[in-house]
């Protein structure tokens, strides 16, 4: 039996076919990640909806909104973003759920509004989110981050500079030869 705050009895509700009623909850849920995204523990989730009766069930309509915070994929830096989805579900009968396979189940006369908020959150959360779009990342040599200060490997590397360490190590390498 769903007790937390996220459960709304909805009793009165299917007594009055077609009848609706808006429903505003927000309260922490646990455990809301995807791989390095995660909804801070103790956070709160917002969740504005409007339920309506139809024969058969309870649908649900409105928007959710959550805050996340994430390592950045490149330079592993910490973000912070927020994600606003809408949803439009539906709960039907626990025993008919068979018959409307993208439906929760209705427990009663108790709308658990749990599953579809996590359902909603998760999806909504972005993958591999990136402190900001132009992020340098890491170094892959030295392993500085390039936000913060050129590191000067690539520089090392370019061909162009190659060509004069070959120029400079050139005589220094026939002396070594002639003594
Ligand atoms: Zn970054
Ligand atoms: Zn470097």
């Amino acid at each position: 039996m769903p007790s937390s705050r996220f459960a709304v009895p909805v009793a009165s509700l299917r007594r009055r076919p077609a009848g609706s009623r808006r429903v505003f909850v927000r309260g922490p849920v646990d455990d809301l990640a995807v791989l390095a995204v995660e909804v801070p523990t103790g956070a709160d989730v917002v969740v504005d909806l409007v339920l309506s009766s139809y024969q058969g069930g309870i649908a649900a309509a409105g928007s959710i909104e959550a805050p996340w915070r994430a390592e950045c994929r490149r330079c592993g830096g910490r973000v912070d973003g927020s994600v606003h989805t809408e949803v439009r579900e539906r709960f039907v009968q626990s025993d008919q759920v068979g018959e409307d396979e993208d439906a929760y189940p209705l427990d009663g006369d108790v709308v658990d509004l749990l599953p579809l908020v996590r359902d909603a959150v998760m999806l909504a959360l972005p993958l591999a989110p990136l402190c900001a779009d132009d992020c340098r990342g890491l170094c892959p040599v030295c392993g500085a981050d390039r936000n913060a200060a050129p590191c000067g490997c690539e520089a090392r590397r370019d061909p162009r500079w190659a060509g004069l360490d070959v120029l400079s190590a050139g005589p220094a390498a026939e002396e070594d030869t002639g003594t």
